[in-house]
């Protein structure tokens, strides 16, 4: 199909785009990637009067380690987080998902920004995102604000965004030492949704028990969540068998059954992919000596 009519700008600055989503009242949109907003226009279950094209703000091409953050901006592509030697070494958990989005062709073009305000219940940045505790930077006409990502994510393709802001970057806490993050995902082929997704993001202390756990599922009910109860599990542990069979008997979802398959296969899928990201991120800690 067709999309309907719209207008199109390319502002250059943060300030022009915020100006223009306001003066369209909640009828702009603002454009990254296109992935996801242009099939949505092509089938009309979108149709704004106004795209806002926001990939040539050299201010959302941020891309880079600050203060204890890595800063990922709203034009930064899912190609350029995969092909970057940063990420390569030091977020594996990033490393281990962004391979694994989409294809090629999507991840040229698409941002984890975007990926993120359509908050896609099967999308993999949710889980990966909520694991590594990131949290999303928004602008708007009042100034900044910084939201964790659990509280940015509010529903099915619902995030707390307002009409008049948008996601400026996202910030990843930098992994520190003993640290490990492993991303582990079912689909039915190449290139397609999550059948399950679970990230995990997990930092030992000197003691060699879990100092901090974080653990992201996706295509695990309307949003995207963290498995608060299986981090609790693994918090003040030995990463051991013991530990690991707990975390992955807590790592509770509420898939529903669809052409994926049905929910009680994938209720066992997270349960498996719990127990692979975890022992991944164990086997990676220990080659490294606890450099990781
Ligand atoms: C064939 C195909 C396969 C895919 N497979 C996967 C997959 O396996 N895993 C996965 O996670 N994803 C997958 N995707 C989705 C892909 O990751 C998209 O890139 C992503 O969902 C949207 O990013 P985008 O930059 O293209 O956003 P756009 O399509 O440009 O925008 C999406 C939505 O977010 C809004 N938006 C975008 N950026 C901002 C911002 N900075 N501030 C405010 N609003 C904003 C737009 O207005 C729109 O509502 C797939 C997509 C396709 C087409």
């Amino acid at each position: 199909m067709i999309p309907a009519a719209f207008e199109y700008a390319a502002p250059k600055t943060i300030a022009e785009a915020l100006a223009l989503l306001r003066g369209k009242d909640g009828e702009g949109k603002i454009l990254a990637g296109g992935q996801s907003l242009i099939p949505m226009m092509r089938f009309r279950l979108a149709s704004p009067s106004l795209l806002i094209d926001i990939m040539r703000i050299p201010e959302l091409r941020v891309f880079k380690e600050e203060a204890g953050y890595l800063r990922i901006g709203a034009a930064v592509t899912h190609a350029q987080v995969e092909s970057s030697a940063t990420i390569r070494e030091g977020y594996p958990l990033l490393f281990s998902a962004v391979g694994i989005i989409a294809d090629p062709v999507v991840r040229n073009r698409g941002t984890i920004c975007g990926s993120l305000v359509h908050a896609d219940p099967a999308g993999d940045w949710g889980a990966a995102l909520l694991a590594a505790r990131a949290e999303a930077v928004v602008v708007g006409p009042e100034g900044e604000r910084r939201i964790p990502l659990d509280e940015f994510l509010a529903d099915a393709f619902t995030t707390v965004l307002k009409p008049d802001e948008l996601l400026s970057e996202v910030r990843v806490p930098t992994p520190g030492p003993r640290s490990g993050g492993n991303y582990q995902k079912i689909e039915r082929k190449v290139g397609d949704f999550a059948t399950a997704g679970v990230g995990v993001q997990i930092m030992l202390n000197a003691q060699g028990t879990v100092e901090q756990a974080g653990i992201g599922l996706c295509a695990a009910g309307p949003i995207s969540r963290r498995a608060a109860a299986a981090e609790r599990m693994l918090t003040g542990k030995m990463l051991d068998d013991a530990t690991i069979a707990a975390a992955e008997a807590a790592a509770q979802a509420d898939p529903t059954a669809d052409t994926r398959g049905p929910a009680d296969y994938k209720k066992d899928m997270f349960r498996v992919l719990t127990a692979r990201a975890l022992r991944a991120v164990r086997a990676a800690v220990e080659a490294s000596g606890g450099r990781t």
